[in-house]
């Protein structure tokens, strides 16, 4: 399928075949970076299919095709066979029509794996969870998920707020105040892990190798990879490589390491006054092909509501919760990690129940 340059990117715009098209609407983006997955599912040309989420590269284009995404808790399936991004961040998961479907998909994923060493926890059969029976849940309503956001979206949280109510479940509101550097922690923390994945393909040991007259290692190697990287990873290798040198780790990438912990605490927090968290997923809805992807800090910035899940290594998921003017409008739940069960189980009581 279709997807973003090494999977960097929320649009599917930076692919080298060309963007992909959003089946809601061909002249919009349909979010990235597994663009592919969630259209091809999104416009009935597969039933199921895999994503990878490193940031959101699951969810966004799944909110963004009208399709049900799951972000898995870090090392519930393996990455045996993926491309490394960012190692410490990412995992596949499932892309559905429907929470049953990705509920189906997971529990064929999931389990220890012993070619991916942070898998130990045995996959389940998470389709018995897709009920909609959220009796006694308690749901927390997330401040920084839900201010800000487009009146559509909003309105979808709260309708996904009254059917979770409806189904049994209480309300509860929550703040998770580092999630306002949610954004820069993860950039800063992927770019220092990217740089250091995208070190092998340097045309000797992996990938395209440039024209074949060796004049040295260096101009090689600089060749190479001035030919075959494209624009968004090449910017991504500079900054990763730059915040990872000696004289600047500690002012950049240790920083945003403590910060990553406190906001795992705040979270692992959060997920003890409530079972599960709602808010949204994106906080617009998919912007116009071409109208962010030369301006990469909007485009980062897009990123806010999904990166934090990635982060903290709680599971996410995300699904359609109606429409406006044919866009989908998606919320996302957030669950503790390996409880894939009890956020399966919120998001098809939002969905309607099965
Ligand atoms: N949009 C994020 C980024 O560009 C997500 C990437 C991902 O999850 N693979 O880094």
């Amino acid at each position: 399928a279709n997807m973003d340059e090494f999977a960097c990117g929320s649009s599917g715009e930076t692919s080298a075949f060309g963007p992909t098209l959003n089946p809601c609407d061909p002249k919009r983006v349909p979010g990235g970076s597994s663009s592919g997955s969630c259209a091809s599912v999104g416009g009935g040309l597969a039933d199921l299919s895999v994503g990878t989420d490193t940031g959101g590269s699951i969810r966004c284009p799944a909110a963004f095709c009208g399709v049900v995404g799951i972000k898995p808790t870090y090392g519930l399936v393996s990455r045996y066979g993926m491309s490394d991004m960012a190692m410490s961040l990412e995992g596949p998961g499932p892309v559905a029509p429907d929470v049953f479907g990705a509920a189906l998909l997971l529990s064929v994923l999931s389990g220890a794996d012993p070619r991916d060493c942070v898998t130990r926890e045995p996959g389940t059969d998470y389709t018995t969870a897709a009920t909609g029976d959220v009796e006694g849940l308690r749901v927390g309503l997330v401040k920084e998920f839900i201010d800000g956001v487009d009146a559509p979206i909003a309105q979808a949280i709260k309708k996904a707020g009254r059917r979770l109510e409806k189904a049994g479940a209480e309300l509860v509101e929550l703040t998770i105040p580092s999630v306002r550097y949610a954004v820069p922690m993860y950039y800063i923390v992927m770019f220092s892990e990217f740089s250091s994945a995208m070190a092998k393909f340097d045309g000797f040991r992996y990938g395209h190798r440039g024209d074949a007259d060796l004049d040295g290692l260096e101009a090689s190697v600089s060749r190479t990879r001035s030919q075959a990287f494209g624009r968004e990873v090449k910017r991504r290798v500079l900054l990763g490589t730059y915040v990872t040198m000696r004289e600047h780790r500690d002012a950049w990438y240790t920083r945003a390491l403590r910060a990553r912990s406190v906001l795992r605490q705040e979270f692992l927090d959060r997920l003890e006054k409530a079972d599960v968290l709602l808010g949204a997923t994106m906080p617009c809805l998919p912007w116009r092909l071409g109208e962010l992807v030369d301006d990469p800090v909007a485009m980062y910035l897009m990123d806010i509501m999904t990166v934090s899940a990635n982060l903290a290594g709680v599971c996410a998921g995300t699904l359609p919760v109606g429409e406006h003017k044919g866009l989908p409008t998606a919320v996302q739940l957030h669950g503790r990690p390996f409880d894939e069960v009890t956020l399966i189980r919120a998001m098809s009581a939002v969905e309607g129940g099965r």
